[in-house]
C-alpha cells in the first residue's frame, strides 16, 4: 500500500467537460496541466492509476443523433473524441514526468496500444498510468459505463468520479439552494431515487460488482490526493 493512502489501485473518471474548464469547449491546457501535477504526486507516492476520459467537450453521440445523424455513427465520433482527450492527457502527463500508456478500445496503432486487460494490469504494476481511450468501443454506451467496466476488469479498489460539484445531492444544488449532500449513499438508493450520478448501466455494473465510488469536486486543487488518503472529500457510493 502506498504510504498514507487508503487505496492501492484506482480508476479516475474525468468527463470531457472537466478538460474544457472555463473555455466550455475543447481542451484547456491549464486544466490539463493542473491535473497532471496532481496525478504526478500520487503516482510518485506509489498509487496505481488508470484513467478513463470522456469526450463531451468535443462531441456527444446523443447530441449528434438529435441533429439527425445515425446514432451509432455519432457514437463512434464521440469515441474518437475521447482518443483526442487521451492523447492530450498523455502529453501533459509526460511533461510532468509521469510515464503513461494510452490503450484504445478502437484499434489505432499509430497513436495507442490496443486495450488488452492483462497488459493494462502489467503497466499499472510497473507504475505507469494507463489512459483508457475510445470508451468501450461500442456505440450506445457512455464513458461512465466504460469506467465502471474497466474498474471491474482491472480490479481497482475504488472508482473516483471527478465532477464540478462536491458530491451527490438529493436534488440539483445549482437550482435548489436547500439540496442536501450525502456523505455516503448506496448504489441501490441512487437507482431508486433516480439521482443523476452516472447512467443506470454504469450504476448497476458498479453495484453488482461491489465497486466503491467516490464522487468529488475536481476543481478544488489537491482533492484527488485527499480523497485517496481517505479524507472526507465528496460522497462515497457503495
Ligand atoms: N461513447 C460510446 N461508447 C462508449 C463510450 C462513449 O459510444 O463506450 C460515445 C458516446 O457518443 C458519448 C461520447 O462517446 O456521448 C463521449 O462520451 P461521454 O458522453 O461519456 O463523455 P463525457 O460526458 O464523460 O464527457
Amino acid at each position: 500500500m502506498a504510504d498514507g493512502y487508503k487505496y492501492d489501485r484506482v480508476l479516475l473518471k474525468l468527463s470531457g467537460e472537466a478538460l474544457a474548464g472555463d473555455l466550455g469547449y475543447g481542451i484547456d491546457p491549464k486544466v490539463v496541466d493542473d491535473l497532471a501535477e496532481q496525478i504526478a504526486e500520487i503516482v510518485r507516492d506509489g498509487v496505481q492509476l488508470a484513467v478513463v476520459v470522456g469526450g463531451g467537450n468535443i462531441f456527444r453521440g446523443l447530441a449528434g443523433s438529435a441533429e439527425g445523424m445515425d446514432r451509432a455513427q455519432a457514437d463512434y465520433i464521440g469515441m474518437l473524441a475521447t482518443v483526442m482527450n487521451s492523447l492530450a492527457l498523455q502529453d501533459s502527463f509526460e511533461r510532468h514526468g509521469v510515464i503513461s500508456r494510452v490503450q484504445s478500445a478502437i484499434n489505432m496503432q499509430e497513436v495507442s496500444e490496443p486495450y488488452i486487460r492483462r497488459r493494462a494490469i502489467r503497466h499499472l504494476e510497473k507504475g505507469r498510468v494507463v489512459i483508457l481511450a475510445a470508451g468501450t468501443g461500442n456505440p450506445y454506451f457512455t464513458t461512465d459505463t466504460t469506467a465502471a467496466l474497466r474498474a471491474c476488469e482491472l480490479d481497482v479498489d475504488c472508482l473516483m468520479k471527478a465532477t464540478k460539484v462536491d458530491g451527490v445531492y438529493d436534488s440539483d444544488p445549482k437550482t435548489n439552494p436547500d439540496a442536501q449532500r450525502f456523505d455516503r449513499i448506496t448504489y441501490l438508493e441512487v437507482l431508486n431515487r433516480g439521482l443523476n450520478v452516472m447512467d443506470a448501466t454504469a450504476t448497476s455494473l458498479c453495484m453488482d460488482n461491489a465497486v466503491p465510488m467516490i464522487v468529488f469536486d475536481l476543481t478544488k486543487p489537491g482533492n484527488i490526493s485527499r480523497a485517496l488518503k481517505g479524507e472526507a472529500v465528496g460522497t462515497t457510493v457503495e
